[in-house]
């Protein structure tokens, strides 16, 4: 008898077990998409294994019902790693495989593209056809000429070019014949065709790849922006390929660096597959399926491109490895890196982690040994980084300036629209500004089923709440007594918009956030806008800070830098700093020097000091030094255990349990524990969920007993109408 072990796709149930099932014949194999009958009715599941025997009785045993496919959808390697998935991040096996499929995939619901392909039935009746017909038959005589010239072409195409009746008419008449081809979709195929630019490497550079290519093992690239890293991993790609291997490339989410897209496309063309968040279903499905059959061998994307199912990986890397976006803080929550860690060791390949302002984890990883640290220190041009001007908004207001420019910033803007260069402002806030309040009675308008206030978003006509997307009313009144003095929060990208419209009319604008860019392409033509020049100066939020390389940006200004600074996180310096030195390096890249304005009520802060030397390395060594003192990670990990549920007493019940079962595991390992809390989440309720947590900081010596010690708790005392989410070194902590 043979026996099929299967994972059936039954997603964060209580249920994460493995059964099996007979197989009716030889014809399956691992890794295939079959269904199967479970309870009363048949659900997807994926084999994972082929056996001969059962623990449990095979009488009992229910048979595979059919494959869904008549080839595996998922290797070896990722069987494996769906168990680290499980084992780290306490993700269960279903979810882990769904994270290796389209989701269109499941249920069926996208189809391939099938087009329509027309030719030459016989050449010689062709052209016995064209000397036929009349003279001013033009589109006849163009069909048919252009397919004699390329031997096929689309139905679609052909209709467009020249005439859909005569494309009928030629078809009635046996001229042209017909068949339907498969068409793989292919995002952003057209800069395929860009002219390549022939770079030769500096001899930095080089030496960056060489040492890349010697050995198989994890490195730290800690370049200065614009020091040519991206060149850097074309170059070990190409050997890498040339060696018969394949890579994965990732970039920060939403493919907010189109530009490494459109790079590795012109450089690589269809041997590039890309996926991200922003393509259509059809074109995830059909880049999925070029990866898997062999056609594409290098694999741009986001975060969750690591898992590919792209064979025989020879290098890994991670292009802004400091990015926030690799930590995912919404379910399945997991870090990229230690993913990519784990996927290059199995398929002993390099991971190449780059970055201009490495995470402080990946920086003490590499000062430690445990990564081997590469160094580019100067800009291709050899020119300076720009110089950074930090600009204390409180003496502004002092001097009754309450723009959200300070004169300075205003000058400099002026100066760059006279000289025709760009400028990049940015706010890491969007909507017009942070919330509406009453300034007699001091009511704030907030979210129904959140506990967050609304932020006003003046050019939409509407108070939305950044939370769950709920939208109201915007009030001009009041509503609790009636008052019309009302006052608005801090700044946001519309305000930073709008003031620029009315001190400089004629200059045109812009804006880059989340409401701007929620269509497919929309962010790709609010940059090539700027790029191209019919957008001058461009705003928006963290989205303009990664990776662009904008050769006329001259000015770029950080219009309140307090904003990440003061966000509840152990790594708010951390990220401002990054934030700072990304944004600041997208100035002054090409020919023209640049300049930057920070502005901030808190001039003398340290990060912001540090920050406008560009010195990352003391940067580091403070915020080390701290980490160390306070026991922060990279020194501990922190858990959070996050308890949501609709039933605020299910929630709290489920957490005492919770709390209480840690307690004892803190008796166990009493000096492990650095702190043990149990509290409301401090955004107490989304969408209408409450929200509790248990929190806690653990020393590293016996950290994987306690990390599954953790996850066994929440296993057993998890209950319908309660989530309980096990996060590991969580940045956000709303
Ligand atoms: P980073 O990713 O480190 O910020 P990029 O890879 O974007 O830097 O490189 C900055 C600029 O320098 C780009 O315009 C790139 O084309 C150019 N560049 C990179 N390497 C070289 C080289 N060896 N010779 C000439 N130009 C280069
Ligand atoms: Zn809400």
């Amino acid at each position: 008898m043979i026996i099929a072990r299967v994972i059936v796709d039954i997603a964060s149930s209580l249920v994460d077990k493995i059964f099996d099932y007979i197989l009716p014949n030889n014809d399956f194999c691992v890794g295939q998409r079959v269904l199967v009958p479970f309870g009363k009715i048949s659900k997807e599941g994926y084999i994972i294994e082929i056996t001969d025997h059962s623990e449990v009785d095979t009488n009992k045993l229910k048979s595979v019902i059919n494959a869904l496919e008549p080839f595996p959808v998922i290797l070896k390697e990722q069987l494996e790693l769906a168990k680290f998935l499980k084992s780290e991040f306490h993700i269960g096996l279903a979810d882990a495989i769904r994270l290796f499929l389209p989701t269109e995939m499941r249920g069926s619901k996208v189809k391939e593209l099938v087009k329509v392909e027309c030719f030459i039935q016989d050449e010689n009746s062709a052209k016995l056809y064209l000397q036929s017909v009349r003279k001013n038959a033009t589109s006849v005589i163009g069909i048919i000429n252009y397919l004699l010239n390329v031997g096929s072409a689309l139905y679609s195409e052909l209709g467009k070019k020249f005439n859909n009746n005569s494309l009928r008419k030629l078809i009635q008449d046996k001229i042209i014949t017909t068949k339907e081809i498969i068409l793989r979709r292919k995002p952003y195929i057209e800069v395929s065709n860009l002219p390549k630019k022939d770079i030769l490497l500096t001899p930095t550079q080089e030496n960056v790849v060489n040492k890349i290519l010697a050995e198989k093992r994890v490195f730290l690239l800690h370049g200065v922006t614009g020091s040519g890293k991206t060149e850097v991993y074309m170059h070990a790609m190409q050997k890498i390929l040339e060696s018969g291997r394949t890579g994965i490339m990732l970039v920060p989410e939403i493919s907010l660096t189109p530009q490494v897209l459109m790079n590795f496309r012109s450089r690589f063309g269809e041997r590039v597959a890309i996926l991200h968040s922003g393509l259509s279903k059809g074109e995830r499905f059909d880049e999925w399926q070029r990866i898997l059959f062999g056609e594409a061998q290098i694999v741009v994307g986001a975060r969750s491109a690591i898992f590919a199912p792209l064979q025989n990986i020879g290098l890994i890397v991670i292009d802004e490895e400091h990015d926030s976006s690799y930590n995912s803080d919404s379910n399945p929550r997991y870090n990229t890196i230690e993913v990519a860690t784990f996927r290059a060791k199995i398929s002993n390949a390099s991971l190449v982690l780059g970055s201009a302002t490495p995470s402080l984890v990946s920086y003490h990883n590499a000062m430690t040994g445990k990564y081997q640290l590469l160094e580019m220190k100067e800009r291709i041009n050899k020119r300076e980084l720009p110089p950074l001007k930090i600009i204390d908004m409180g003496n502004e207001v002092r001097n009754g300036n309450t723009s959200v420019f300070s004169s300075a910033l205003k000058e400099a803007i002026e100066k760059t629209i006279n000289e025709h260069n760009q400028a990049m402002l940015f706010i890491n806030r969007r909507g017009y500004s942070s919330f509406l309040m009453c300034k007699k009675c001091g009511f704030v308008a907030k979210c129904q089923d959140c506990d967050v206030s609304l932020v006003w978003h003046k050019l939409e006509n509407a108070l939305k709440c950044h939370y769950c997307g709920n939208r109201y009313k915007v009030f001009t009144q009041c509503p609790v007594c009636g008052n019309e003095n009302l006052s608005s929060g801090s700044v946001g990208t519309e305000k930073v918009v709008l003031e620029l419209k009315s001190l400089f009319p004629n200059v045109a604008v812009g804006r880059m956030d989340n409401d701007t860019t929620k269509t497919k392409d929309s962010h790709l033509k609010i940059l090539s806008d700027f790029r191209s020049g019919k957008t001058q100066i461009l705003v928006g939020t963290q989205m303009i800070a990664k990776g662009h390389d904008f050769p006329s940006v001259t000015l770029v200004g950080i219009i309140d830098a307090d904003v990440s600074l003061y966000q509840s996180s152990y790594t708010a310096c951390e990220q401002t700093f990054q934030l700072i030195t990304q944004v600041a390096g997208r100035a002054g890249r090409a020919d023209k020097t640049g300049e930057i304005y920070l502005q901030t009520y808190v001039p003398r802060h340290y990060v912001y000091k540090l920050a406008s030397y560009y010195d990352y390395p003391a940067f580091y060594k403070k915020e080390i030094n701290l980490r160390q003192t306070t026991m922060y990670p990279p020194f501990t990990k922190i858990f959070r255990i996050l308890i949501t549920s609709e039933d605020e007493n299910l929630a709290k019940d489920v957490t005492k349990v919770y709390y209480e079962r840690v307690k004892q595991l803190q008796q166990e390992y009493n000096s492990e524990f650095v702190y043990l809390g149990v509290m409301k989440s401090p955004i107490g309720r989304i969408q209408n969920k409450f929200r509790l947590q248990v929190l806690m900081r653990i020393k590293l010596d016996n950290e994987k007993q306690i990390t599954n010690q953790l996850f066994n708790i929440a296993d057993n005392v998890k209950q319908n109408g309660v989530t309980i989410f096990v996060e590991i070194n969580p940045q956000n902590l709303s």
